[in-house]
């Protein structure tokens, strides 16, 4: 059996007694070097579930367990050293004056040794292709490079759960593709249980496993192939099934051979 990393039983959680519940009595796993897709419609969850994942958030119902230990206020610092985050807006992540600086503040922030840093650093920024760009200052960058500097101060930390929140939603097709092939090499690289949130049906097709959320409750949880053979369901809680994947169907409906593994 594989080890679970995540797990979350029965959570519930709304941003204060006057809202609504936006997530509602939860419950999944996520085991080690799974590659997993979060996907639903804006406003589903998805943000709220990594919030809580490392602690900016905590449930009112409910408990999040990362790698055996249970997320409460007195644990976050533990947590976050085994979840790491990458966000929308490449911009926003940016503290330092120059790459390397910027892979360092997040060592900084958790406490590890300076003598390990320069080793880490270098390591970091060669599993996602930006070793030559240590000195060069962030605000140079193209989008794509920007969350790949991001996720090399995410590896820097050894994480074992690398959450990626539509981190490619703001990027053109050519930083997308970057920041795919860089999240499948890393994975295979480092053994990471990676975590893909998005609202877009493309995202999921190399996930393992895909949960789909839909006003706050987990609407379905199995195989990309399985998830979008539900094309009609989909679309009636505002997900477009891709092309790819259509075609994928109809090959396979006529007994032609499916290149893409993951569809197969
Ligand atoms: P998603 O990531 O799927 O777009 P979110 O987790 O961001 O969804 O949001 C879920 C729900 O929670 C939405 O209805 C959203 O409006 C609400 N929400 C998110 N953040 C806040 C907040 N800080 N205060 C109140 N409501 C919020």
């Amino acid at each position: 059996m594989r080890d679970k990393l995540v797990e979350f039983k029965n959570v519930s959680f709304r941003y204060g007694a006057e809202h609504p519940w936006v997530l509602k009595n939860c419950s999944f796993e996520i085991y080690k070097n799974e590659a997993m897709a979060i996907i639903g419609h804006n406003g589903s969850g998805k943000s709220t579930i990594a919030k809580l994942m490392n602690g900016l958030l905590f449930p009112q119902e409910g408990e999040i367990i990362i790698n055996g230990r249970t997320v409460t206020r007195e644990s976050i610092w533990e947590i976050r050293r085994d979840v790491g985050m990458v966000f929308q807006n490449p911009d926003n992540q940016f503290v330092g004056t120059t790459v390397q600086d910027d892979v360092a503040f997040g060592m900084e922030n958790r406490g590890i040794p300076r003598s390990d840093m320069v080793k880490r650093i270098d390591e970091a920024l060669s599993a996602v292709g930006m070793q030559e760009y240590q000195l060069t200052e962030p605000h140079k960058l193209s989008g794509g490079q920007k969350q790949r500097v991001a996720i090399a101060g995410v590896l820097a930390i050894f994480p074992n759960v690398l959450i990626l929140d539509e981190a490619t939603a703001m990027l053109d097709p050519k930083g997308r593709t970057e920041i795919m092939k860089t999240v499948t090499d890393v994975q295979a690289q480092r053994n990471l249980s990676l975590i893909t949130i998005t609202h877009d049906l493309h995202e999921v097709v190399q996930a393992e496993r895909v949960i789909v959320m839909n006003e706050g409750e987990i609407w379905d949880e199995a195989a990309p192939r399985d998830i979008f053979a539900k094309k009609a369901e989909l679309r009636q809680i505002g997900l477009d099934v891709p092309f790819i994947a259509i075609l994928s169907d109809e090959l396979r409906k006529a007994g032609l051979p499916v290149a893409n593994e993951a569809l197969n």
